[in-house]
């Protein structure tokens, strides 16, 4: 049996000897703008992602999403859900000069409150179990191990004063206050989880927040709905692909990035193929939810 590390490799060296990632870029990314998804990833990696992703594309902010192209190929860097080790990527980003979007949990950055899946107890009832409860169920289980959402104790995401100094070089956006399964909320849930993160974080950060990310890439034509209602200008999905000035704002596409991608497997899920092979593997649609399985 082969293991899951070997069949990786064995696909991004396919995919690079075979110059598939370079015929990708000239057909399917052209000059339009490949928004990567990152969670926590090490400043060496990220550092060396960087390096390679300059050699041939022009790194823009996510607000140049729907900016016209230059024909080099475009990516944003965006990093969801504030994690604390974001704060030591602060000198990888002014090295390349590099400004991410990072989204962040209202009620989970600038206190010391937990991320639910990073709960001990999250990973005995199974993550990907809690995932498809509905959210009231989620959180009747998780509390039976002792996490409640609001429990003040170990932090996991950005302090205030990392999230300050931060500032100037990181643009940070909204994605949702618990980080809940919007599509298992009842509606008054999922409106407030959208429109109150709006409000905290803008005076949390004291400039207004434009962009939402869906969180785990979950959402329907409700939650875009929200969304719009809310006055978010924008949101990102986990949907495979790249985006121009034709994408739908409230349903941008993204590449997403494992944090500890050596480099071959860089380049190879740049390509998209990795995921497209998920999708295709477990045969489901190709939107609205993410593509970890
Ligand atoms: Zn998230």
């Amino acid at each position: 049996m082969i293991s899951k590390t070997a069949l990786k490799k064995i696909l991004a060296r396919g995919i690079t000897s075979f110059r598939v990632d370079v015929a990708s870029r000239k057909l399917l990314w052209r000059d339009r703008v490949a928004v990567l998804l990152y969670h926590d990833p090490k400043p060496d990696t990220l550092d060396y992602h960087l390096t390679y992703l300059k050699s041939f594309c022009d790194v823009v902010p996510l607000a140049h999403v729907a900016s016209p192209g230059s024909g080099r190929p475009r990516a944003a860097i965006t990093l969801d859900d504030g994690a604390a080790g974001n704060a030591d990527l602060l000198p990888v980003f002014i090295k390349h000069n590099v400004r991410p979007t990072i989204f962040l949990c209202s009620q989970i950055v600038g206190r010391p409150t937990m991320h639910w899946w990073l709960h001990p107890g999250a990973k005995q009832a199974g993550i990907e179990r809690l995932k498809r409860m509905s959210n009231a169920e989620r959180l009747a289980e998780l509390g039976k191990y002792g996490y409640h959402q609001t429990h003040e104790g170990d932090g996991t995401g950005l302090t205030a004063g990392q999230i300050e100094a931060m500032r100037p070089f990181v643009d940070f956006q909204a994605h949702t206050r618990f980080h809940p399964i919007l599509t298992r909320c009842n509606d008054r849930e999922c409106e407030q989880e959208i429109s109150v993160c709006k409000s905290e974080l803008e005076s949390m950060l004291g400039t207004e927040c434009e962009h939402f990310a869906y969180p785990n890439g979950n959402y329907t034509d409700r939650e875009v709905g929200f969304v719009k209602a809310a006055g978010y200008k924008s949101a990102r999905t986990c949907d495979l692909g790249w985006n121009d000035s034709r994408s739908d704002p409230y349903r941008l596409k993204t590449i997403v990035i494992d944090d500890d991608a050596t480099l071959w497997w860089f380049a190879a899920q740049l390509t998209g193929i990795p995921v497209f092979l998920r999708y295709v593997r477990h045969a489901r649609n190709f939107s609205g939810y993410s593509p970890q399985f």
